[in-house]
């Protein structure tokens, strides 16, 4: 780690810089997810490095569509994995929803790598439950060659048959915009979170939080667990994504003029 002292301005921002690139060091996240966090970092900027109105309002929106999913599984890749270990246990927690690994470019043993980093986080072992983590922890589903997705040739094709391929919604954070579209098609509701409200991700999901993953994971956290059951099927049937995407674009853009 680098030796930011914590009156510097850009302290926080920087302070995740240093996690994304010990990601890399220890073998979790692809050197290329440096690039998307370059990127993410650009907006977050932009949108003020802090949790704005029309996050708060797709969050709400999101606790309330996980709350009423019949199967909710969590994806992880490499940037999550590495900033937001501990909130994607908590969120699986929580619905009680397992975490599956699913990430863009295959390299030897990144996969298995993210798993045992999961379980070091305290996850459970869908092989070996007995001997990690804690009580109502949620497991690490891998993928497999025996389901997969359709509509999609990259390796994210692969899934597991009980995690994402049998999910009614998925929770996919900094996504890639091809998966997402294929998701859709196929018929499952999509929450992302992406820092960008024009990426495809971003276009193509049903609930699009645009903040940065790891201010969104605690909050989304408490919102599932204050949310009654009663109010959540009108809160998604209330909810526009486009108008919140709207709203984000908007907030940008008035950035610019002072
Ligand atoms: P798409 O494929 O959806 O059009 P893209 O190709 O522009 O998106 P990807 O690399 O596929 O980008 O996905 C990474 C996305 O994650 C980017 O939109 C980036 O802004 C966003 N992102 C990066 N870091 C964070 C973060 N910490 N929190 C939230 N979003 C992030
Ligand atoms: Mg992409």
């Amino acid at each position: 780690m680098t030796d930011v002292p914590k009156t510097h301005p850009r302290y926080l921002s920087l302070t995740l810089r240093d996690t994304i690139v010990a990601g890399v060091a220890q073998g979790i996240t692809s050197v290329h997810g440096l690039i998307a966090h370059g990127r993410g970092e650009a907006f977050d900027y932009l949108i003020g490095e802090t949790t704005q109105p029309f996050a708060i309002e797709a969050i709400h929106a999101a606790a309330a569509m996980l709350r009423l999913a019949k199967h909710p599984v969590i994806s992880v890749n490499g940037n999550v994995a590495a900033l937001v270990p501990d909130g994607l246990i908590e969120l699986g927690q929580v619905l009680n929803a397992p975490l599956e690994v699913n990430i863009f470019h295959t390299e030897t043993g990144r996969e298995q790598r993210i798993r045992e980093h999961l379980l070091k986080h305290k996850a459970r072992s869908e092989t070996s439950p007995a001997n990690v983590g804690v009580e109502g922890a949620p497991d690490v589903l891998m993928p497999t060659t025996e389901a997969q997705l359709s509509y999609i040739d990259s390796n994210r094709k692969f899934v597991h048959p009980d995690g994402i391929f049998k999910a009614d919604v998925v929770f996919v954070p900094l996504e890639d915009g091809d998966r997402c579209e294929a998701l859709r098609k196929m018929g499952k509701a999509v929450v992302t979170v992406d820092l960008n409200p024009m990426s495809r991700t971003a276009q193509q999901a049903s609930i699009t939080i645009v903040d940065n993953v790891v201010r969104t994971l605690p909050l989304l956290c408490k919102e599932i667990r204050e949310f009654s059951d009663s109010t959540a099927a009108d809160t998604v049937s209330q909810y526009s994504n486009e108008a919140v995407l709207k709203k984000a674009l908007q907030h940008i853009s008035r950035c610019g003029n002072g």
